[in-house]
């Protein structure tokens, strides 16, 4: 059995209809309880959540600190190639954007690293778009033998794999995959992946089960927000984390709520989510799930990724670049997206401590 079968049971429009007709009665429900339900999340996510944002901050700051202690996870993506052979409506390396492609050579990541690790990065997430002819698990594999002497953590956001690929790369030092079913309203994704090995809903939807058969140490979660109504995406994402939680129990899990930026092709979110309605959701995690990491991306801005440090999350990226080569190799070329926070990792860890918090560089190791 894989989530597939668990997904199939649910029906979009009666969640959307559970989650809005919730009251204050089921949020001070949810907030009271010490085993809390997915029935309980969906009170943290309606609209009827709202008024008690306050108290859910303050209860999501302790089970945070609790859980976490007073500390904060750098991290940073090396974009190691736009070729892509999906089209996704939302991204700026879709294969109908006319741009120029990319994909790092050996002696370009090389100087790719050699400035992230001046900027004093030991944890790397690596992305890469969907080209299978080029960015396959061979370049993988060449990729991870290069840069894993450098960096105590690796991380990949890469295409879906299957499960005797992932095995074949995870030895290699990859401590962590995202993937991200970007929305799990069905008719809704067909329509954002019209072309391309990405269009395969069940293929994706199923990816994380892949992953927890071939052992991964964590995997990453999330949908992006502004393609569908965020709160029924987020009620499926935590439906697939709770099952996967009960399925994989040795794997760990983090959770990251793109939402949609400007890039070059330019599509508009169809749902809004407001700053607020973020920290809602933040914060209706946490207080969901004392154990899931939660990340906060560039996307975010300065003012926003200030307030939230205290909140509910645990890593943060800084100095990012979108584009291969973006640090040293090839600084000029077109980014998946726009980011929001420009500021440099040495100005984002001196703000985590203005705020009594650590910026933990390095904190895992091969020989844990
Ligand atoms: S989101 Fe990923 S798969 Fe889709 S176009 Fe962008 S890089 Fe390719």
């Amino acid at each position: 059995m894989t989530f597939k079968e668990h997904f199939e049971k649910y029906s979009w429009d009666q969640v959307k209809e559970d989650i809005y007709s919730k009251t204050g009665s089921d949020v001070e429900k949810a907030l009271r309880s010490h085993k809390r339900t997915l029935e309980d999340f969906k009170a943290l996510v309606s609209p009827a959540a709202l008024p008690y944002l306050e108290p859910m901050a303050q209860l999501s700051h302790q089970l945070t600190q609790r859980r976490f202690g007073k500390t904060i996870q750098m991290y940073i993506p090396l974009y190691l190639s736009n070729e892509c052979t999906n089209i996704c409506t939302y991204c700026g390396f879709s294969l109908d954007n006319k741009v120029k492609r990319k994909t790092l050579t050996e002696n370009e990541i090389l100087r790719e690293i050699s400035v992230i690790k001046k900027l004093g990065y030991d944890h790397v997430l690596l992305v890469t778009g969907e080209a299978n002819q080029t960015v396959h698990v061979d370049y993988f594999k060449k990729v991870l033998h290069l840069i894993r002497p450098y960096f105590a953590q690796i991380s990949m956001e890469i295409q879906p794999l299957d499960q005797d690929e992932y095995e074949a790369i995870i030895p290699l030092g990859v401590n962590s995959v995202l993937v991200y079913q970007e929305t799990y309203h069905q008719e809704d994704y067909k329509k954002h992946h019209p072309k391309g090995k990405k269009s395969n809903f069940n293929y994706r939807l199923e990816t994380p089960d892949r992953l927890g058969r071939a052992g991964i140490h964590k995997m990453g979660l999330g949908v992006l927000i502004g393609l569908e109504d965020w709160r029924m995406d987020s009620f499926f994402t935590a439906m697939h984390l709770n099952y996967l939680e009960r399925t994989y129990w040795q794997t760990r899990y983090s959770l990251s709520f793109p939402r949609l930026r400007p890039f070059s092709g330019g599509l508009e979110p169809k749902v809004e989510m407001s700053d607020k309605e973020l920290v809602q959701l933040i914060c209706a995690y946490r207080i969901m799930n004392e154990e899931v990491e939660i990340s906060l991306s560039t996307r975010e801005s300065e003012k926003f990724r200030n307030h939230c440090i205290a909140l509910g999350i645990t890593s943060i990226s800084a100095g990012s670049k979108t584009n291969p080569g973006g640090y040293a190799a090839e600084p000029g070329s077109l980014e998946q997206f726009e980011i929001s926070d420009e500021r440099s990792p040495a100005e984002i860890a001196a703000m985590i401590k203005s705020k009594g918090y650590e910026p933990v560089w390095k904190d895992w190791d091969r020989a844990m």
